[in-house]
């Protein structure tokens, strides 16, 4: 293609490519990490309520302090690298979501990949006092392998001169806590967490960052010289309502938490080395037949799953949490595959 009207900034991109959205419903979808569950009928009904003619209004923008809303947290993970991490030096590690450095590259980040340890833990005493940035996802994808919170503050703690960014993506589905109880010691600590998986949400657009004052007034600085309406009224609707319906989450992550440990153990007994995982996906490689042969042969049977041709990862493939019905169609169809 011509690229004579593109920047030069946007010709040297490499954009993330995220797992596809199909045409076809008879597929088994466990690409994506969405939530296999419908949002809470409470969201629903918010979000029909909000339907008004309040929508030619613009929509409130609710700077409560210590916390900073928006359209996803992609959309707050890319203000963040605008605000903090320009023209630094950023720390993560080598196998984690492949998003962070595209953002790296685009809003001018040094990029430094830390080696995980041979299990995909993370090696804390590598992250501390470093010379730069960090940013974690917690439980890290594509691995779903959690850090202890004592060892998230020791990172955050030895890096006071510096922006940690934790991304608790997947935190509902772990059995660590939230650093969220850290965000009043530490002034350089910044949370960030959707409503897109543990809020079945994905479709939605909405999460938020909890961080001291400094660092939520960087964010709003992006954000008001960039879009000052990032969330609109339905979605704010939704998103207050989902925030409210705890006993809704805790029963919707408790299926897909007894539901992955049931996938994990079956696909143990398959011959599948499979990662210690707290968020709503498994990561395995199996012993003998190669990922990618297993990825597209799953596809050939209806079963959708994601596989990197990335170093260290590349015969491992990330099935996200289905329901029990999806999660038996996975296991049938590899069954035959390694029959
Ligand atoms: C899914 C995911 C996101 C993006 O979430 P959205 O709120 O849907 O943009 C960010 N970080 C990680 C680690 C994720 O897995």
């Amino acid at each position: 293609m011509n690229k004579t009207y593109w920047s030069e900034q946007i010709k040297a991109q490499t954009p993330y490519v995220a797992g596809e959205q199909p045409k076809s419903a008879d597929l088994v979808k466990l690409n994506t990490n969405e939530n296999p569950y419908p949002p809470s009928p409470r969201v629903l009904d918010a979000i029909r309520e909000a339907v008004n003619a309040d929508l030619r209004l613009y929509p409130p923008v609710p700077d409560s302090p210590g916390i900073f809303r928006g359209n996803g947290s992609d959309e707050l993970l890319a203000m963040a690298f605008i605000a903090f991490f320009n023209g630094r030096k950023l720390y993560a590690p080598d196998v984690t979501y492949s998003f962070y450095p595209v953002w790296a590259r685009m809003f001018g980040a040094e990029y430094l990949p830390i080696e995980l340890n041979r299990d995909f833990t993370v090696p804390v005493e590598r992250f501390c006092g470093v010379d730069g940035c960090v940013i974690l996802a917690n439980p890290n994808a594509p691995t779903g392998v959690a850090l202890e919170l004592r060892d998230v503050e020791r990172i955050v703690a030895s890096n006071a001169g510096h922006v940690v960014l934790i991304d608790e993506s997947y935190i509902d589905f772990a059995d660590v806590v939230s650093a969220e109880s850290l965000v009043e010691r530490y002034p350089n600590l910044l949370i960030v967490k959707t409503l897109s998986k543990s809020y079945s949400l994905a479709g939605l657009r909405a999460a938020y960052a909890k961080g001291s004052e400094e660092l939520i007034a960087g964010l709003r600085v992006v954000r008001d010289c960039f879009n000052s309406y990032t969330m609109d009224r339905l979605a704010l609707a939704g998103a207050y309502a989902a925030l409210a319906d705890t006993e809704y989450l805790a029963e919707t992550c408790g299926a897909i938490i007894a539901t992955r440990e049931q996938t994990a153990a079956t696909l143990r007994e398959m011959g599948f080395d499979v990662t210690q995982s707290s968020a709503n996906f498994v990561f395995a490689a199996h012993s003998l037949v190669p990922a990618e042969r297993l990825y597209r042969e799953l596809r050939d049977r209806g079963v959708l799953v994601r596989w990197w041709n990335l170093p260290r990862i590349e015969n491992y493939l990330r099935i996200t949490i289905g329901t029990d019905e999806s999660m038996r169609r996975l296991i049938a169809a590899l069954e035959e595959i390694l029959r």
